[in-house]
């Protein structure tokens, strides 16, 4: 069986992905193996996963560097990289573990938001895959089955988070305490407060249109508040295929580490035994302005959505520390994005340059 073990570096391994992938690696040692593991900076947990799993490969990037990340994702033994960080920590680590060959399990969604064009691009050259772990895009690789032709719409499905049904006013006065309280999924504090303003959707459709190269237009958001339907595509002809688990990460890493290999997974599966019910509805352009501002950061391309991303870190580290209401969180991307001129970034440092700008900009945003 030694043959079919596949080796697996984990970037984020203390972070809430990385537990979960913990799992499902553990649940089968016949197949894959922990080989690397990295987090920022909790290097104590870092060592007792090392432990745990009997790897010698760490790096803890506060105190190893962001280059022995690049290191680690490009390791001989590892077969494919789990890039779990959030940030844009992952970045350089994607394109260099695709240039040396790697598989790329793809949690990290900055990657492609940031970079897309460069990444897809660098992944085609190298022949290598890219396994969409995002829930969402892991369900509509799964829908897509490597089709390609005859896709009408991706569309992405969104909880609509704790404000789903508040009132404008509601959120107007949301405290960071109200915001982090998200009904289905439990997950880092940025990613949820994302969740909160849709923002996350926003970084989805980008992901999604770069993972699946289709048109912007071509992606849509509905509310689910059940998170049961992970996504769904709607072919030319009108018929929708959609993926359905519950609502845990657990399932869309197994699928892709083990890609295209089926095996029972760790957690239970839907119980349909019990009643339910499935509930869609589209979401409230007011209510989640950042849905608008990601479509537009999409359709503009270039450094856009480098910059929509930006402005978004920025503004919810702010709101998280009280310095800016809710609400807020969107005007200061829009602000971002009507400031700063779209460039067409010709290299990661150019990009990255437009990254550090747009934090400039977001940054005395707040201030103001
Ligand atoms: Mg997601």
């Amino acid at each position: 069986m030694e043959g079919t073990v596949r080796k697996v570096v984990l970037i984020g391994a203390t972070g809430s992905i990385g537990g979960n992938a913990l799992r499902v690696i553990a649940a089968h040692p016949e197949r894959l193996r922990l080989v690397g593991a990295a987090n920022r900076s909790r290097s104590s947990e870092l060592e007792e996963i090392g432990r745990r799993f009997g790897v010698k490969k760490l790096c803890c990037v506060e105190r190893d560097g962001e280059a022995a990340l690049s290191e680690l994702a490009t390791m001989e033994d590892a077969d494919i990289v789990l890039m779990a960080a959030g940030g844009t920590v992952c970045l350089r680590p994607t394109l260099a573990a695709i240039a040396a060959g790697k598989a790329i399990a793809l949690a990290s969604k900055e990657v492609l938001v940031m970079a897309g064009a460069f990444v897809m691009e660098a992944a085609r050259r190298a022949g290598v895959r890219i396994l969409p772990v995002d829930s969402e895009h892991n369900a509509i690789f799964q829908c897509l089955d490597g089709r390609t032709g005859g896709v009408k719409r991706l569309i992405l499905t969104a909880s609509g988070g704790p404000f789903r049904d508040s009132c404008l006013e509601t959120m107007r006065c949301a405290t960071p305490e109200q915001a982090l309280r998200h009904p289905n999924w439990s997950m880092g504090p940025k990613i949820t407060i994302d969740s909160a303003t849709m923002a996350n959707k926003g970084l989805e459709m980008i992901e999604a249109r770069w993972l699946f190269d289709v048109a912007p237009e071509q992606i849509d958001v509905v509310i689910h508040p059940q998170s049961i339907v992970h996504s769904m595509v709607e072919f030319v002809d009108g018929s929708m295929l959609a993926q359905l688990a519950p609502p845990s990460m657990t399932f869309a890493i197994q699928h892709a580490l083990l890609y295209p290999e089926r095996l029972p997974g760790v957690e239970a599966p839907l119980d349909l035994t019990r009643a339910m019910s499935l509930t869609f509805s589209p979401p409230d352009p007011e209510k989640f302005r950042t849905l608008a501002l990601a479509r537009q950061a999409m359709q503009a391309g270039g450094s856009a959505p480098a910059i929509f991303n930006a402005a978004n870190e920025v503004a919810v580290e702010a709101f998280l520390k009280a310095e800016i209401p809710f609400l807020a969180i969107a005007s200061i991307i829009g602000q971002t994005l009507s400031t700063l001129p779209i460039v067409q970034p010709r290299d990661l440092d150019e990009l990255i340059e437009a990254d550090a700008e747009a934090r400039r900009a977001a940054r005395a945003a707040v201030t103001k």
